[in-house]
């Protein structure tokens, strides 16, 4: 396969025969700021609201010209809704956006349609709303089921309503929901992580994402943890919260297959995978980033400067820049090695012409010893170990 699609801007035939894309919109709009939020995200304005939905609408309206490939043209597969908080939009207006898609793509029937939404605001009509406009797969930003912890974050939803969240999604009509949590928060213990992992799977969700907190240099929660004296487990504890978690979550019948990812089987977030499988995407809304045919670029990130430039008929893209070859198979290495099974090293050969183990040999070998990477015919993979030193291991290929 050649390293580049060729799609951005190519005939008819090309496009119709590439592999389906993923859309993305990001919704930037929050109910609070979360104390350690490092996202795109600015509180709720209602008048901004409007205006954002307009302006993300007409984006992907605009989409095939600019493109130039005819309308229903491009075949897309899943479509995400993240931020922010989506859930904070009317459920009309998802459908509008949907709508808009679905006029300007050729939207598979079953495409994937994620929407990220926050407890609190996965009210009934809401979320029977969104079902009815198409979204069949909600992401609940859950976190913790304990509430000290809930608010040391300074999430706003409280444990009843995160588990409230989960019986509404199923009674309108969702049958593929999937539960964030985050592990290593200030204060917390291995057992009470694990409270929050048993928690979770009792609500039986098809998929889940284990985040490890990040500490970002300019998050209030530093300041608070600084006052308060709390402090995060040593990094000891973070790989048995880690692996702890992982072995209960297998022995529930959910299967890693990423990182921070578990799902049943067959329910793994195919809009997830065409980022770490070299898939193609477009992003609409402010801050959002798209990849096309080995190009990649952003859209302007304040939300005001993104609808002026779309009322004015101007591009919101910014920082385009084309993938350069060593760039592309860097990040297929790196992507893929986040996932459990790994990558085939044939195929990095075949499609970037690259031979790792030439490359890379000691080191590969060195991992392999080590107990951090397994080698299993041509795939490489991370050893459920090597995952939680993937950091260290992937740097190497940098
Ligand atoms: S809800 Fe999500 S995006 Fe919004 S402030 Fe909290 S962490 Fe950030």
């Amino acid at each position: 396969m050649p390293i580049s699609s060729g799609r951005a801007g190519a005939p008819a035939p090309d496009a119709v025969s590439a592999p389906p894309l993923g859309l993305y919109f990001h919704v930037p709009f929050c109910s609070a700021i979360c104390h350690y939020c490092n996202f795109s995200r600015g509180l709720l304005d209602e008048d901004l609201v409007r205006r954002y939905v307009d302006a993300v609408t007409a984006e992907v309206r605009r989409a095939p010209a600019r493109f130039r490939w005819q309308p229903r043209q491009a075949r897309v597969d899943t479509i995400f809704f993240g931020g922010g908080t989506p859930s904070l939009l009317d459920a009309a207006d998802v459908a509008r956006i949907l709508d808009a898609c679905r006029a300007a793509f050729d939207v598979t029937p079953d495409a994937e349609v994620t929407l990220e939404a926050n407890p609190e605001s996965a009210a009934d009509p809401f979320l029977a709303g969104i079902r009815a406009a198409g979204v069949n797969r909600l992401s609940l930003g859950v976190q913790s089921f304990r509430p000290a912890e809930l608010l040391r974050l300074g999430r706003i939803h409280d444990v009843a309503q995160a588990q409230r969240a989960v019986a509404r999604a199923r009674a309108s009509g969702f049958e593929n929901v999937s539960l964030d949590l985050m592990m290593w928060l200030p204060e917390q213990t291995v057992p009470q992580w694990l409270e929050s992992v048993e928690a979770a799977i009792a609500l039986a969700p098809e998929h889940l994402s284990l985040y490890m907190l990040e500490l970002y240099a300019n998050a209030p929660l530093r300041d608070t943890m600084a006052r308060a004296q709390w402090s995060l487990a040593p990094d000891d504890d973070a790989a048995e919260m880690y692996e702890q978690a992982m072995a209960r979550l297998d022995a529930s019948g959910y299967r890693q297959y990423e990182i921070s990812n578990v799902a049943r089987p067959g329910r793994e977030c195919r809009h997830n995978l065409k980022y770490w499988t070299d898939g193609e995407w477009l992003g609409f809304g402010p801050g959002a980033h798209s990849t096309l045919a080995a190009v990649r670029w952003k859209n302007v990130s304040a939300t005001e400067d993104y609808v002026a430039r779309v009322v004015a008929g101007a591009s919101v893209e910014t920082e385009r820049r084309d993938l350069t070859p060593v760039e592309r198979w860097q990040e297929a290495l790196i992507t893929g090695l986040r996932l459990r099974e790994g990558l085939s090293l044939a195929a990095v050969a075949e499609r970037y012409g690259v031979d790792l183990d030439a490359r890379f040999g000691p080191d590969l070998r060195g991992f392999v010893e080590a107990g951090v990477a397994a080698r299993e015919g041509d795939r490489l993979r991370l050893t459920r170990r090597g995952m939680l030193l993937a950091n260290e291991v992937l740097r190497v290929f940098i």
